[in-house]
């Protein structure tokens, strides 16, 4: 009997497998029609200064308006897309789309206002980038300066000896570079003194347990003595509480981005000034 039981079992799991499977694929071949269809979207998260809470820029997060499964968030594709090669296509698209509307705010009197847009590990690994970038800002005017490129640390480690090649190319140009979800790799902080980065995002796990936990809050002190003695720029992710927007002012945080502070929104719903909830 226990034999049966485990045989049935072995089919289940072989028939949620395949239809899984035959998911993605079905979504893949979705994909490929998506840019033409015009499906993919930019939502955009505020980052404020951490001491005034003013929006001094956003984060660009794609979404993509599926036809039948409605708003997909990228966790759904960005894997498929990475798997495919697709999303040196769509990164381009990401990038194009996401200078455009920063030169627009920035026209609109939004001074000093600056665009974040991440960039896979595969499109990092691709000789295209440095052309896509250096084409997002002719066709936007958007100043090279004000757009921070995301990267994992992942990216970077798989091939240092290439990626501090890419880095320093893409530095020719003038943009600023991140490391975002810092703190959850395997990371050798070696790289962080020969690499040209400007920008260190704290990952948001670690945010999360800031105020709770006294080895996350030891750790975030930490990164940020490191980071401001490398003279690195500090971005908290996911700050969603007073309690953790007050430790990171109170260790010199440079900036804050979480819901506390704004969801991932259209353009229009986009808001300036300070976002601060009252405390
Ligand atoms: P990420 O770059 O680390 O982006 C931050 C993610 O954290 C976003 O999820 C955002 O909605 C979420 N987040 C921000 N504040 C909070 C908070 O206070 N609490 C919580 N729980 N979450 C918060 P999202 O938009 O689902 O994006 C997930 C990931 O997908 C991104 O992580 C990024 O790695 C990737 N991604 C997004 N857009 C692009 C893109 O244009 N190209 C590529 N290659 N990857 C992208
Ligand atoms: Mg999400
Ligand atoms: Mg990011
Ligand atoms: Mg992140």
């Amino acid at each position: 009997e226990c034999k049966r039981a485990g045989g049935n079992q072995l089919r289940i799991h072989a028939a949620g497998m395949s239809r899984s499977s035959l998911e993605a694929f079905a979504l893949e071949l979705d994909l490929r029609a998506a840019l033409e269809r015009e499906e993919f979207r930019l939502h955009y998260q505020p980052i404020v200064g951490a001491s005034s809470c003013h929006a001094r820029g956003a984060e660009a997060l794609l979404r993509w308006q599926h036809p039948e499964h409605g708003l997909l968030e990228p966790d759904r594709f960005v894997p498929i897309a990475d798997r495919t090669g697709l999303i040196v296509d769509i990164g381009g698209w990401v990038l194009a789309q996401a200078c455009l509307q920063g030169a627009r705010w920035r026209k609109e009197g939004v001074e000093g206002f600056e665009m974040s847009v991440n960039v896979s590990a595969v499109q990092f690994a691709r000789p295209g980038l440095l052309a896509q970038v250096e084409c997002a800002l002719a066709q936007s005017g958007f100043p090279p300066s004000a757009l921070i490129l995301e990267i994992t640390e992942s990216s970077l480690m798989s091939d240092t000896g290439h990626a501090e090649q890419c880095l320093r190319a893409l530095k020719t140009l003038g943009v600023r570079i991140a490391i975002d979800d810092f703190g959850t790799g395997y990371s050798s902080l070696a790289y962080l003194r020969r690499l040209p980065i400007d920008v260190i995002k704290i990952d948001r796990e670690l945010i999360g347990e800031v105020d709770r936990d006294n080895d996350a809050e030891a750790i975030v002190r930490a990164a940020l003595a490191m980071a401001h003695s490398l003279r690195l720029k500090v971005v908290a992710e996911g700050v969603e509480t007073a309690a953790q927007e007050i430790l990171l002012q109170a260790s010199c945080c440079d900036s804050l981005q979480g819901f506390r502070y704004g969801r991932p929104a259209v353009p229009a719903a986009f808001r300036f000034g300070s976002l601060t909830p009252d405390r």
